[in-house]
């Protein structure tokens, strides 16, 4: 081909590389096209190279996107979790649901341990994976959730609200049992169970055993409700060990409170009224 020619040629490409909305592979067609007149890339090499960099910087962009929207913000992966620090923690478990199969089977995945051993981390993680899989996802405790459904109920749009949350494939809910569920909370977080289930996977941190959820939830009714929905098609990973928050201050802690395992603090009992409305069984 003549210079003319393969100018030509150049310029058509940059053409159909706008029209095509590709402004990675327009930034760097120049530059692929002096390796190419140097031999330095074979045809096949240069269509390669340019197609990888517009792959790669969109699935960047959709990443990011994606993460913003599913509230994952302060990202968290598998490679950066030391499974050595978390001895009762079987890698290879999490690794298998790293798989996402247990998105795909509408499971409920409850990560249960005492604060600082990795639950919030490990869910993050798993979410992570499964947005980079192109896999909608929605990250909040379980504080903001209820409150988000109570000011919905209050604006007539709780049916809006629960449909949003049921649209994501997976649904993130941190911190089970820290704080005491607002009154008539339970309540509302039932109806979201329930039309979750089956329907949705989840993910569930709790530093509380079920057998506490009466008194997270503030009434043995609805925590059974919604323990016979999110114990149904479940996997129950409990982490039993030390708070990697609290690792290097070992020495500066009572003794024992970084061995002990099982016994996970209870916050205070909740006051005010039990609430009124229990879901229909
Ligand atoms: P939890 O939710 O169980 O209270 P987090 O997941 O928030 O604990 O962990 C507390 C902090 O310690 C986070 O910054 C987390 O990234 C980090 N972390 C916890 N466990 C590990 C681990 N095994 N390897 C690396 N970082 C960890
Ligand atoms: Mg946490």
């Amino acid at each position: 081909m003549s210079a003319a020619g393969a100018a030509g040629t150049v310029d058509s490409v940059r053409r159909h590389l706008v029209g095509l909305r590709m402004p990675r592979a327009l930034e760097i067609l120049d530059h692929i096209v002096r390796q190419l007149e140097r031999g330095e890339l074979a045809p096949l090499e240069a269509i390669e190279a340019i197609l990888e960099e517009e792959y790669t910087g969109r699935e960047g962009r959709r990443i990011k996107a994606a993460l913003k929207m599913a509230r994952l913000t302060t990202v968290k992966t598998l490679t950066d979790f030391d499974f050595t620090f978390q001895p009762s923690l079987d890698r290879n478990r999490i690794l298998t649901l790293a798989g996402l199969d247990f998105i795909d089977r509408h499971e409920v995945l409850h990560l249960l341990g005492p604060p600082g051993t990795g639950k919030s981390h490990l869910a993050v993680a798993l979410g992570v994976e499964a947005v980079k899989a192109g896999r909608s996802v929605y990250f909040a405790t379980l504080a903001e959730i209820v409150s988000s459904l109570a000011k919905a109920e209050r604006e007539g749009t709780l049916k809006e609200r629960i449909r949003f949350l049921c649209r994501h494939a997976l649904l993130i809910v941190d911190e089970i049992g820290y704080l005491p569920v607002i009154p008539d909370g339970g309540n509302l977080f039932f109806q979201l169970v329930n039309a979750r289930y089956e329907r949705g996977a989840m993910i569930m941190t709790s530093n509380r055993g079920f057998a506490d959820w009466g008194d997270v939830f503030g009434d043995p009714v609805v925590a059974t409700a919604l323990l016979d929905r999110l114990l149904h098609h479940a996997v129950v990973v409990q982490i039993e060990g030390a708070s990697y928050r609290l690792r290097q201050h070992a020495s500066l802690l009572p003794e024992g409170s970084l061995t002990r395992p099982s016994t996970m603090p209870q916050p205070p009992k909740r006051r005010g009224r039990p609430p009124k409305a229990r879901p229909a069984d």
